[in-house]
């Protein structure tokens, strides 16, 4: 359960309190705020507070004393103007607060996103819950053949059986050992911040995390590319929905530019000049690897 019942009271009753503000703010945002979309099997996001709106990135970039807006629409270009020309730093002028609640195996590969601010709970101080990412049995698929960093198909029968006892034993094990070692019933009991070392990478952990709109995008064209292991994306895509109605109209232009767009080489732009003069241009004439050229296929061919 990401949430438990005295957690929900507290974040209702977070959201019954509302302050009188003239900063900018975001409807949407608000509606947000502080309610945690659930993730994976215990795990989740949550909006703790932002700063900007579409309005602020315009702003910075035309340095205006006021709202310095000439039109929506004009907004909206200049907004898709500097993206398409990585003029970035408009868009750092925009922060968003996030609780996470995550798989630890997970967090070292978002920790590997060195430009945001993070505060993790410290299991030195408290104790860990008993809560294992134990993946749904669409998600426990076998190692790809392809793709070394990648997974297959779904494992079947007695084998996904299996495997899903494993895990599920291993992590009770794994707990109740750490529960045994911290006990200080008629022991001294093993400090908290050595007894976690037991502990599998599935149990969850949770952390603030505070990022610019920037280096945010940054992150979720990483994560939520399809090429990011399934249980990032599931967080990238979550925290996508959020910021779809922080900034749409930079978010839509994150989606055309980086998500949607393609990036080629210079040998890339020769060929496709060549293909559209009417050329047969094939890999070996192309100049590019196998594995370029498989690339380069999947850009043109979709
Ligand atoms: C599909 C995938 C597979 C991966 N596989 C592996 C793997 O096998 N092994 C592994 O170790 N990692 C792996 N990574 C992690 C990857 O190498 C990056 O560490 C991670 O994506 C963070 O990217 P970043 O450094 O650009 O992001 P951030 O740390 O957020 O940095 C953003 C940008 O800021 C700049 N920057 C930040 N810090 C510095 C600095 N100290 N010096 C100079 N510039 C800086 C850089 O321009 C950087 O691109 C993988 C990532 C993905 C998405």
């Amino acid at each position: 359960m990401p949430i438990t019942p005295e957690q929900q009271a507290e974040i209702d009753a977070q959201r019954g309190q509302s302050h009188h503000t003239i900063r900018a703010t975001v409807p949407g945002m608000e509606a947000h705020l502080y309610e945690a979309k659930p993730v994976l099997d215990h795990g989740f996001i949550r909006v703790i507070d932002y700063m900007g709106d579409d309005n602020a990135i315009t702003q910075a970039a035309r340095v205006s004393y006021g709202k310095g807006t000439k039109s929506v629409q004009n907004d909206e270009g200049l907004i898709r103007y500097l993206m398409r020309h990585w003029h970035s730093t408009p868009f750092e002028m925009c922060e968003i607060k996030l609780h996470v609640k995550l798989p630890v195996f997970v967090a070292r590969q978002w920790i590997r996103h060195r430009t945001a601010n993070v505060n993790e709970y410290s299991a030195r101080y408290s104790i860990l819950d008993r809560e294992f990412y134990i993946p749904a049995p669409d998600h426990l698929a076998a190692q790809s053949v392809v793709n070394n960093q990648g997974r297959g198909a779904a494992l079947e029968g007695e084998e996904a059986a299996r495997v899903l006892d494993i895990l599920k034993t291993d992590s009770n094990r794994a707990y109740d050992h750490y529960e045994q070692m911290i006990s200080e019933d008629g022991q001294q009991g093993l400090a908290r911040e050595l007894a976690r070392m037991n502990l599998p990478a599935n149990v969850y952990t949770q952390w603030y995390w505070k990022v610019d709109l920037h280096n945010l995008f940054h992150f979720l064209r990483l994560r939520a590319d399809a090429h990011a292991q399934y249980e990032i994306r599931v967080y990238a895509d979550a925290i996508c929905e959020v910021v779809k109605d922080w900034v749409p109209f930079a978010y839509s232009a994150f989606e055309d530019y980086r998500m949607g767009g393609a990036q080629l080489s210079g040998k890339g732009v020769e060929c496709m000049r060549r293909m559209l003069a009417g050329e047969n241009v094939t890999q070996e004439s192309s100049g590019m690897s196998k594995g370029e050229w498989r690339e380069f296929m999947a850009v043109i061919e979709g």
